[in-house]
């Protein structure tokens, strides 16, 4: 595969062209173009920019029309709990926030490596239906082979660690947990094994560093694995500032000081670092999170689910943004889709009337560069650029929420969302196509799930309840 040498030389060929495309590109001009063409060798994009020029240049072996739609690259979910995956709709909706986390203690203390490869197959096809490219796993997988296993067959980006690593965590209900108990010699011994996985250049699954974080891990743990993650040059990760009740908690242990504070006094916050949630930021905090160049992951969903961002200012996460920090966005949960993080932001964004309300290029933003960036993959994935991987996702306008099409960014982030999503390529390799996945058996997936699911719910003793009678 070379490129043309100029007129009257024929095209080169590579494996595939995507035309006809109304083309994001996330290139440092942040390039649209109205009808663009992507051409792809293996995993590689090769050339991006308008049809014609593109196709002077290339013929693919195989070539797609996008008629028209949004072709974009493939989104980042920042912060995803895999566990997680089969607990929708299985927890009590009105519980108190402490003994919905006992839930999820109880549903991981009896999860098999089978249970965890059918969460992550679930949650990898529901991510690819959604345009969600890759993952960050939230540092509470178990069976780290088997959730790669699943991750690699339906043919999506991930990111794991190792699960629940924490030595001081007694405030926490998750901590009774006999598979994660608080212990700094069990976390020192983990510490580090997933990232074997980044031996390979090529690797789908990748590994990084975290801890279960908000104040649940010791200064001399916190540190050693921040600097690990450093020199490994993968992120590191951690749960931070995330509603005012843990963060009051945090700083009583703490005699007072504000924990981010007390992190850049550590020497702990730094460039590779990103944590998750920050809903209660104070002045001092937000100086050193600025001054860090760390990045923040924003799950604005969790957010208001458990009203963590009562902090009685306003949300910090768009100061943040302008103020330079990066910034990605990610699900935590999966009560909402994969599809709802930018409309939450956006809405919570513009909830008070603060006046100062942020764009769907914002969050398209932070969906693919943020992401990539946060991953320490940036010059890999996030944009749609000549020598980068080739996750890219094709919409359809032929769907009714994307009507009457004025304004397709804003559309997409914002009303089609899933449901636009046609074809979804990871890695040059077409994962999704109409739709649905090309790898997997959907309904297969779906049957091991809900069979997984039954079965765990039966053996925590939980019973979904309906409010109405089910006749
Ligand atoms: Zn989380």
């Amino acid at each position: 595969m070379n490129p043309s040498g100029g007129p009257g030389v024929p095209p080169a060929s590579c494996d595939l062209v995507i035309t006809n495309a109304y083309l994001i590109t996330m290139d440092l001009r942040r390039s649209v173009y109205r009808r663009g063409a992507v051409a792809i060798d293996g995993r590689d994009i090769v050339m991006v920019g308008p049809e014609a020029a593109v196709h002077a240049q290339y013929r693919g072996r195989r070539s797609i029309d996008a008629r028209g739609g949004p072709v974009h690259p493939g989104f980042v979910d920042a912060h995803y709990h895999v566990p997680n995956q089969l607990t929708r709709g299985v927890f009590p909706d009105t519980a108190a926030m402490s003994d919905y986390y006992l839930c999820y203690a109880r549903w991981y203390e009896r999860m098999d490596a089978d249970d965890e490869h059918a969460s992550a197959l679930s949650a990898g096809l529901e991510m690819l239906r959604n345009g969600v490219t890759c993952f960050m796993e939230a540092g509470t997988v178990f069976e780290a082979d088997a959730v790669a296993q699943a991750v690699e067959a339906v043919g999506i980006r991930a990111s794991l660690s190792e699960p629940f690593l924490w030595d001081t965590g007694e405030h926490d209900v998750m901590s009774h947990m006999t598979r994660a108990r608080p212990d700094t010699d069990r976390c020192l011994a983990l510490l580090g094994r997933e990232l074997r996985r980044n031996r390979d250049p090529h690797a789908l699954v990748r590994g990084h560093v975290c801890l279960f974080g908000s104040g649940s891990a010791s200064d001399g743990l916190t540190k050693a694995a921040t600097d690990l993650a450093e020199s490994a040059g993968v992120a590191f990760n951690q749960h931070q500032n995330t509603g005012v009740a843990g963060v009051a908690a945090q700083e009583a242990r703490l005699g007072g000081r504000h924990p981010l504070v007390h992190l850049a006094e550590l020497g702990v916050l730094r460039p590779h670092c990103a944590y998750t949630h920050m809903n209660v930021i104070r002045e001092d905090e937000a100086v050193v999170v600025r001054q860090s160049g760390m990045s923040v992951i924003w799950c604005p969903a969790n957010s208001m689910n458990w009203g963590f961002g009562r902090s009685g200012r306003r949300r910090p996460q768009p100061e943040l943004l302008r103020a330079g920090v990066n910034m990605a966005l990610g699900s935590d949960t999966p009560k909402w889709g994969f599809d709802t993080p930018a409309l939450t932001a956006y809405l919570l964004a513009r909830d008070g009337g603060d006046g100062d309300p942020l764009q769907a290029e914002d969050f398209l933003e932070m969906a693919t560069l943020g992401g990539a960036r946060v991953l320490r993959m940036e010059d890999r994935i996030g944009s749609l650029e000549p020598g980068k991987r080739a996750d890219i996702v094709i919409r359809t306008t032929e769907v009714p929420e994307s009507q009457p099409g004025h304004y397709p960014i804003q559309n997409l982030m914002l009303a089609s969302r899933g449901k636009s999503v046609d074809t979804v390529i990871v890695d040059g390799r077409i994962v999704v196509r109409g739709g649905h996945s090309t790898l997997v058996d959907e309904g297969v997936v779906y049957a091991t799930a809900r069979e997984r699911a039954a079965r765990l719910a039966r053996d925590i003793d939980l019973r979904t309840e309906s409010r109405w009678p089910v006749l």
